[in-house]
């Protein structure tokens, strides 16, 4: 395999000097982000390193089967163990994301660190500054899938614990093999991740089939109450308040999803939902359909950023004005109004 040899061969070198490695996923990780994390964790811990998996916040409880995953170290709980940590790493590992915004309130200790970085990512636009050595290929389906082909190259095989996480992290990116899954590599990794042992219907279960009955009541009433669609019936919204997800006792990775259903609604390009996770932090997502890129808007209005057709971004401020300036701009950036 030639891809990324120069960047492969160097983070091999640096792997067999330095011992205590910190992994960092991107802040309100998805099963990509902690897949490959836990995957590499996996991996790393049978090879005998020191490693430690920081998360920049909480991980949904979707995630948390995750062979290690009960190691994982939340920046927002125990900030210092992690800062401590993250001060005496010899490499850091980057995982699905570009750009160091994207760890939230771990930017500081990370940028102060001293350690070799290795970034290890599919969005397009890395920020190559911030980082020694770059994995960037926005072809793939996921950080997992990049990451299982990178481990190979390594000669790291991954095991049954590390193929599920790569697994889930695949399936969560794909929409289940939905979207951005057409090339056919991508089946042979997956093969290969049976082969190594997986439990493929314990996965689907923990990620996509497990619901506390407060979810399923937020994703009706979010459906049946919150969605709004725009005068071109190319746009959809949906705006979730503070006080509507306590309502519903509001959990991380309970919206997870709930910003792709509308997208299925004849007529609609864009889907956005908006959500109040903080009083005066509002978070943004949006799903597009072909080649309307919600990234570039989303980094226009929202300081955001991410995938064509996948991407986020944040306001702080009201949840009104949040939806006001949505409302304003979304269908004549487009070109629909
Ligand atoms: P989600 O809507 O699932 O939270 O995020 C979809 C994609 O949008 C993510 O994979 C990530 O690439 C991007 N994204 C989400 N939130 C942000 C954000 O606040 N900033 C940037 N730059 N990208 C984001
Ligand atoms: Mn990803």
């Amino acid at each position: 395999m030639t891809l990324f040899s120069n960047e492969i061969f160097t983070f091999s070198q640096k792997l067999t000097h330095h011992n205590h490695i910190v992994i960092v996923p991107h802040k309100d990780p998805d099963g990509d982000a902690i897949g490959s994390a836990l995957a590499w964790c996996n991996v790393l811990l049978a090879k005998g390193f020191a490693v430690d998996v920081i998360s920049p916040n909480e991980v949904p409880g979707s995630l948390r089967w995750m062979n290690q995953s009960e190691t994982i170290i939340d920046f927002t709980k125990s900030g210092e163990v992690a800062k401590a940590k993250i001060a005496k790493a010899e490499i850091l590992l980057f995982l699905d994301f570009n750009s160091l915004p994207r760890t939230g309130k771990m930017v500081d200790a990370l940028t102060n660190s001293q350690a070799f970085r290795v970034m290890i990512d599919h969005h397009p636009f890395p920020d190559e500054n911030v980082v020694n050595v770059l994995i960037s290929d926005t072809a793939v389906s996921s950080t997992c899938e990049l990451t299982y082909k990178v481990m190979v190259a390594m000669g790291l095989v991954p095991d049954k614990h590390a193929s599920e996480c790569l697994y889930a992290g695949i399936m969560t990116d794909t929409g289940m093999l939905n979207h951005n899954s057409s090339n056919p590599e991508l089946y042979h990794i997956i093969a290969h991740l049976l082969e190594a042992g997986i439990d493929k219907e314990m996965v689907h279960r923990e990620v996509f089939h497990s619901n506390s009955l407060s979810r399923m009541r937020l994703l009706g009433h979010a459906l049946c109450n919150e969605l709004d669609v725009l005068t071109s019936g190319k746009v959809s919204l949906i705006a979730l308040s503070a006080e509507e997800l306590a309502k519903f006792s509001y959990k991380p990775g309970d919206t997870e999803g709930l910003v792709n259903y509308p997208l299925s609604i004849d007529g609609i390009e864009v889907s956005a939902l908006i959500t109040e996770k903080d009083k005066g932090l509002v978070k943004i997502s949006l799903r597009s359909r072909g080649d309307i890129s919600v990234n570039k808007y989303s980094e226009k209005y929202f300081s955001g950023g991410g995938h064509r057709n996948a991407a986020g971004g944040e306001y702080k401020g009201d949840i009104s004005k949040a939806v006001e300036i949505f409302k304003q701009t979304v269908e004549s950036y487009f070109g629909w109004k």
